[in-house]
């Protein structure tokens, strides 16, 4: 799936895409995998001041510049952010729906946006 971001560090919520993407398989678990280097996925509230707090603190996670990797194209805090928040989560999946806890959503976290980026949704069902 496609998802676009709007800013150079952005959080997007992707839940309600990743539910109506699910493969259908009555129990198991769905991972939802972005595939870039400067960008990652989480689970947290998607409440619009925690998404906020959530950009202040992705921001303060690495130095904006003095990084080796800057002199090929500059972006090497959005490398540094992604490595530290990491590529995939793992949901399980009950009933063919995402077995999300109350609050949680899942989230695509951009770090050198604005840009379009790409997410596997895959279900792998459970062996009985
Ligand atoms: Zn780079």
């Amino acid at each position: 799936m496609k998802v676009i971001t709007e800013s150079r560090i952005d959080v997007v919520d992707v839940t309600q895409r990743v539910a109506e993407g699910l493969p259908n398989i009555d129990g198991g678990v769905c991972t939802v995998f972005v595939e870039h280097t400067t960008a990652a996925v989480s689970i947290n509230e998607a409440e619009p001041r925690l998404l906020d707090d959530i950009e202040t603190f992705v921001s303060g996670l690495s130095a904006p510049e003095g990084w080796k990797h800057d002199a090929l194209d500059d972006n090497a805090d959005s490398h540094l952010r992604s490595s530290l928040i990491g590529r995939s989560v793992c949901v399980p999946v009950r009933d063919g729906k995402l077995a999300l806890g109350t609050w949680q959503s899942i989230l695509l976290i951009e770090f050198d946006g604005p840009r379009t980026r790409s997410l596997s949704v895959m279900a792998t069902p459970s062996v009985e």
